[in-house]
Parts: structure tokens; C-alpha cells; sequence
């Protein structure tokens, strides 16, 4: 008998011919995830299973991050002919649980001496007969469910830990996410990393007008992405030359978006550069005046990838609990300013003409303001 965790995938279950390939790159990020704990990680039979970790508890709330787990869940396995011994371990599992249960038995192996229907009888016997002053059972709406599954071993388990879903890391791809300090960035890099997008992160920063603490926080939010993200590359970009030559040389009401479609040129730079076939932002409909119908328009133009932005229905309510979901709402909070808010226009043009923007823009040398921003971004492995 051994105590293990059963780890259960999700979506990758939909897969076809090239489910191995899924497979395989889940078992790769469960394993990194959680080195740290040590222990073994094998893919059998549908599951992959981890042992021999120190803190199983620690290890499950880590494998219930990773990205293609559906759920996790502490289980013990057994030898499956001794039957008296499996009811002996269930009715001490169930020592500590309060309320109805029921027993749910799969047997895959279906030349096993037992059904599943008699299986359930016996051992829901068997462990209402050990515990019966904090059990009962309930087969219709039962609290706890006692599960054991015959395979080529048995397996039992009745805390089942929900997990965040989505695909493995790495099998959708790279992208690169424009991560600034706010709240909404590091919510649009979550969900296209849940979708299994490899992200390379890429931060403005206007040193001295923006300060160090401003790039500490950004790092930060970074980390806390990168448990999920399998490590995150971030590319920590000097902007202030360009903000100051904005800032000189365009209209006014044109700075912000003049800025934003550097940011766009230069995040498109470095995509190119790690291999990232999109860009991902933060941005929804309306929030700010960059974000209009019409603004969105003059900086996706100036990319030649696509632009996801995952957020763009979603009222700053939503994004704000979806934050506190994923655990980077605190951070993004602190007061540090952005490079956004540094140079911003009273009146900032929300029907912008294009025109405009092109006459304010051939005033600067974009190729070596670009050029030199990117050859000078500082990287940073978090
Ligand atoms: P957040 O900053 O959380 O996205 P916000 O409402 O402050 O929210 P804006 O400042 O308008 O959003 O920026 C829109 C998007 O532009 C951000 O979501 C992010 O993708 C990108 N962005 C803004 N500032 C920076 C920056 N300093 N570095 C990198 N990307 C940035
Ligand atoms: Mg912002």
C-alpha cells in the first residue's frame, strides 16, 4: 500500500491522434511544478500519478496550478485481491469525515470478483458499520463520495481538490504579453497562458520619471504569473527616450496613442526575436481613451500579428475578481505609477485621425528609437 496523488486532466481529454503529444508535455509541467516536493511522476493509464513527495499537501495545492489539471486528489493504493484490507483502508479514511456519503466504485478491470454495484454494497457496509456515529448514507445527494477504482491496482480517494483547467503550457505556442503594473496585463497573460500560450513578458519603463519600485512590482506580478507560466522571460524596455521625443515633437492629444503603437512595434520586435507568433494586452472597449473602437483600430494597425485581448468584454469589475482569483489583485494595487501616467495629455483624442498621427510620428526616427530600445531592454528570468 502506498499514499500517492492521482492527478486528472481536463479539455485534453477532447484530443485525438495527437493526445500523446498533450500528454506528455502535462507530465512535463507537472514535473516541474513540483521538483521542489521531489518525489515520482508517471503518466498511467488515463491519470498521472505522483509519490514519494514530501508535504502532499503543499504538492496538491502546487499541482492544482498547473495549467491542463483538471483536479488532484491524495489517494491510496493497494493491492486489489484483498478486499477485506481495501474496506479496512476506506473505513479509515472515512474516520475523519462527517456527514452522508456513498460509495462509487469503477472497475476497469472487468474480470475483478466484484461488480461495481456490489462492490458499493459491500464496502459502503463496511464503512458505515465502522463509523456509524458520524455516517450515514445518502445515494441520492450524499456530502462525501468514497470513490475506488480497480485497475491493475485499486485506488481510493474521497477529497477530490478542484484544479484550474485549461491546456499544458508550451503546446499553444509563444506569445508576447505587454505587462505593465496594472491590474488588467497580468489577467489577459493568465488566461492565454491557460490556453497553453508560452508567454515572454515585456515592460515600458521611464526611469527616472517611473521608479525602481514601479519595475519591482511589475517583477513581481512576473513571479506570481510564472507559477503558472512554467517561468516567465520578462524584457524590461527603457522608454523614456521615446516618451521624451513624443512628448517634444507630436500633438498633445496624440501622445498617448503615438506611445501605444511604439509599445506595440516594440513588443512585435521582440516577439519575433523569442519565436512569439501574437501580442497580448490587457485593453477592454471603453475603459480609456486608448481603448475606443477608434483608438484600438490605430495600434492594432501598426502590428503584423494578432492582438489578442482576452479582456475586451469585461467590465474592470470582472477583472478585478478574477484578480483576487489568480492571486496578483494586491500587488497590482500598490500605488506605484506607470509609464502611461507619466506625460498624459489633458485631452487625450478619442476619434483620432490618422493623419495626424502619421504627421506626428515622421517627425522621429523610428527605426533607432526601436532599434535601441529593444538592444537595450534589460531580461530579467523570473
Ligand atoms: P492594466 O495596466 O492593468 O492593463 P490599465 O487600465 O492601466 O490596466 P492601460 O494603462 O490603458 O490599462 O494599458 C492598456 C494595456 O497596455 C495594458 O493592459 C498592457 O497590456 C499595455 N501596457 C500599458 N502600460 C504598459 C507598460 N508600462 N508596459 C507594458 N505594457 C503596458
Ligand atoms: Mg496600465
Amino acid at each position: 500500500m502506498r499514499e500517492l496523488i492521482m492527478v486528472r486532466y481536463g479539455e485534453i481529454y477532447l484530443k485525438g491522434l495527437n493526445r500523446p503529444y498533450f500528454m506528455r508535455a502535462l507530465v512535463s509541467r507537472v514535473k516541474e511544478a513540483v521538483k521542489p516536493f521531489g518525489g515520482n511522476v508517471w503518466l498511467h493509464d488515463a491519470r498521472v500519478f505522483i509519490s514519494d513527495m514530501k508535504d502532499r499537501q503543499g504538492c496538491l495545492e502546487r499541482v492544482c496550478k498547473v495549467f491542463g489539471v483538471h483536479s488532484a486528489c491524495p489517494a491510496v493504493e493497494m493491492e486489489k485481491d484483498d478486499f477485506e484490507a481495501i474496506c479496512r483502508e476506506a473505513s479509515r479514511m472515512m474516520a475523519d469525515v462527517n456527514g452522508t456519503f456513498k460509495v462509487e466504485a469503477r472497475r476497469s478491470d472487468k474480470r475483478y470478483f466484484l461488480d461495481s454495484p456490489e462492490i458499493n454494497r459491500r464496502l459502503g457496509e463496511y464503512v458505515l458499520t465502522e463509523n456509524e456515529d458520524h455516517l450515514s448514507v445518502d445515494v441520492h445527494h450524499p456530502e462525501h463520495i468514497l470513490s475506488v477504482e480497480i485497475r491493475d491496482k485499486a485506488y481510493l480517494y474521497c477529497r477530490v481538490y478542484p484544479a484550474v483547467g485549461g491546456m499544458p503550457v508550451g503546446t499553444g505556442g509563444k506569445a508576447a504579453l505587454l505587462l505593465s503594473g496594472g491590474i488588467d496585463s497580468p489577467v489577459a497573460g493568465y488566461m492565454i497562458a491557460k490556453r497553453g500560450v508560452q508567454l515572454t513578458a515585456v515592460h515600458y519603463h521611464s526611469f527616472p520619471y517611473t521608479s525602481e519600485q514601479a519595475k519591482q512590482k511589475v517583477l513581481d506580478l512576473a513571479k506570481i504569473l510564472s507559477e503558472y507560466c512554467c517561468g516567465l522571460k520578462v524584457y524590461v524596455v527603457p522608454f523614456t527616450e521615446i516618451q521624451m521625443q513624443i512628448h517634444e515633437k507630436c500633438p498633445e492629444e496624440y501622445t498617448t496613442l503615438i506611445m501605444r503603437r511604439y509599445m506595440m512595434r516594440i513588443a512585435e520586435r521582440i516577439a519575433r526575436k523569442e519565436g512569439a507568433l501574437a501580442l497580448v494586452t490587457g485593453e477592454s472597449v471603453g475603459q480609456v481613451a486608448s481603448q475606443t473602437m477608434e483608438a484600438l483600430q490605430t495600434t492594432d494597425e501598426v502590428a503584423h500579428m494578432p492582438v489578442f485581448r482576452p479582456l475586451i468584454g469585461f467590465d474592470k469589475i470582472d477583472i478585478i475578481e478574477y484578480a483576487k482569483k489568480i492571486g496578483t489583485y494586491e500587488t497590482s494595487s500598490l500605488p506605484y505609477e506607470d509609464c502611461c501616467t507619466v506625460f498624459t495629455p489633458r485631452h487625450p483624442a478619442t476619434k483620432p485621425k490618422m493623419a495626424k498621427i502619421l504627421e506626428g510620428e515622421s517627425k522621429l526616427d523610428q527605426e533607432q528609437l526601436i532599434e535601441t530600445a529593444v538592444e537595450n531592454a534589460e531580461i530579467v528570468e523570473v
